[in-house]
């Protein structure tokens, strides 16, 4: 039986109200020691899972709160064991001597997703739906926080289970072939093996594709701002993110690091990257620039190359354009648009050419809408987007070891050397499902959560 957690679940700044709760058979009993019934029951008595209401004594015996408890009774509640949930006034004082109070009456504090751990480890939950707790609290789209409630309800998990349940009738048929050569099993079906083997690893390359677009719910999309010294990257950078971020000025190369910022354009989150205009030396410029351009490029989601509209294309604005070109989603932006235009739309070969002053911010309500429209709905928020990089390295794993069992029947390996690699792939998919995660790795998953989570 486990003993009695208890924790502050809900924030520590002062609010309407503040959530004490705890987890544990005989938690009713602790909690009744500094919680009374306004109808003079015990709280042990309460019916279940509803609000009643009570005084909150602190460890002196002081009232201290007229508030709420509500009792649920082991498995019906998230933990699946007995909880409490004491809905207080949102002061930090009282929840903290409340607290204090639970601690003297035999709770013990609640380590950092202790309710969530416990929640999984008594099945109310699998991994894939208690690593979703997270990032439903941590997401801050309501994209992302749609895609973790249906990790929440189990979507990921219906892909998976389908996948690991057909891996466990191939593993049980090679061990009862191999084990029992003399029963009368049926024989090794090798192509129907290799199908299953085939389909079930296509399954899981669609989802190991869905992890771009995952990243891009829970990070925002990483938006690249590229193009030579001088023509208003790092305007720009401070124009979308509100604040002066970044030092501007007239010197070209100001900014000698790449400056990354996280800001809303429109309803879809930016990470922003300016790369820098840096200037070492003369002759290193263009290849200098050109380099950090590229790399800046192949790891955006987006990309805002920038050319200063006053002024003619130079040599390195057409190098830097030509970097862009292969990009699926790149957005010309000709800045500076209340000087001289020297630059027209028709000399970019972009699908998307605005001209933008970052000074003013004339044009970036179009970028926004234009970027909206690139990134609306890419991604299906139903909880089929892979968005966790431990799951994502999981399942890789669970793909290739499927391949590699796929390789050995077409080789024509012995059974027993297949069925090493069907046993990694179902481990590996264990490790995402919880099926076969091993301790150190669970603590290290629920060490993520807040304190009360
Ligand atoms: P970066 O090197 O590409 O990051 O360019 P900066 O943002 O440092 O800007 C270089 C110079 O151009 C600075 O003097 C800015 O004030 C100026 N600048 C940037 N955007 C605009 C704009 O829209 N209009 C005008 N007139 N000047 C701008």
């Amino acid at each position: 039986m486990s003993d009695i957690i208890a924790a502050v679940s809900t924030g520590n700044q002062v609010c309407a109200i503040g959530i004490i709760r705890l987890s544990g058979a005989g938690c009713a009993q602790v909690a009744g020691k500094v919680f009374t019934l306004n109808n003079g029951k015990p709280l042990w008595e309460a019916p279940d899972r509803k609000l009643m209401l009570g005084q909150l004594k602190d460890a002196q015996g002081r009232v201290i709160d007229q508030c709420m408890a509500v009792y649920s009774r082991g498995p019906k509640s998230y933990t699946g064991e007995d909880t409490v949930e004491l809905h207080c006034h949102g002061s930090p004082a009282v929840l903290a001597a409340g607290l204090t109070a639970l601690y003297t009456a035999g709770a013990r504090p609640a380590q950092r997703g202790e309710f969530t751990k416990r929640a999984f480890l008594n099945g109310q939950l699998d991994l894939t739906q208690a690593e979703a707790v997270i990032d439903l609290i941590e997401a801050d789209t309501a994209d992302a926080a749609a895609n973790a409630a249906g990790q929440v309800s189990g979507v990921l998990q219906k892909k998976l289970a389908p996948v690991y349940h057909e891996l466990t009738d191939l593993c049980s048929h090679f061990h009862a072939v191999l084990d029992y050569p003399d029963e009368d099993i049926e024989d090794f079906g090798l192509a129907s093996y290799e199908g299953s083997l085939r389909d079930n690893a296509q399954t899981l390359y669609a989802l190991l594709k869905t992890y771009g677009q995952g990243r891009i719910l829970r990070q925002g999309v990483a938006a690249a701002i590229v193009g030579r010294p001088n023509v208003g990257k790092s305007s720009l950078l401070n124009a979308l993110a509100g604040y002066d971020r970044v030092i501007v000025t007239d010197i070209p190369g100001t900014t000698r690091d790449t400056v990354e910022e996280t800001v809303m354009l429109g309803n879809t989150r930016l990470r922003l990257i300016d790369t820098a205009g840096i200037r070492e030396t003369v002759d290193t410029v263009e290849a200098i620039g050109v380099e950090r351009s590229k790399k800046a490029i192949e790891d955006a989601d987006l990309v805002l190359f920038v050319c200063d509209g006053s002024a003619p294309l130079s040599a390195e604005d057409e190098a830097i354009m030509d970097l862009c070109s292969d990009h699926e989603n790149a957005i010309a932006l000709i800045n500076k648009s209340d000087l001289g235009r020297c630059v027209v739309p028709s000399d970019l070969p972009f699908m998307y050419v605005i001209p933008i002053c970052a000074k003013t911010g004339d044009g970036l309500q179009q970028l926004a809408d234009v970027v909206d429209t690139m990134f609306e709905g890419a991604a299906a928020c139903d909880g089929s987007v892979l968005t966790n990089a431990r799951q994502y390295d999981a399942i890789r794993r669970a793909y290739e070891a499927m391949l590699s069992a796929l390789q050995g029947l077409k080789l024509g390996l012995t059974p027993d050397a297949v069925l090493i690699d069907v046993e990694t792939a179902m481990e590996a998919m264990g490790e995402v499902t919880g099926a076969t995660v091993r301790e150190d790795i669970t603590a290290r998953i629920f060490e993520r959560f807040c304190v009360g989570k």
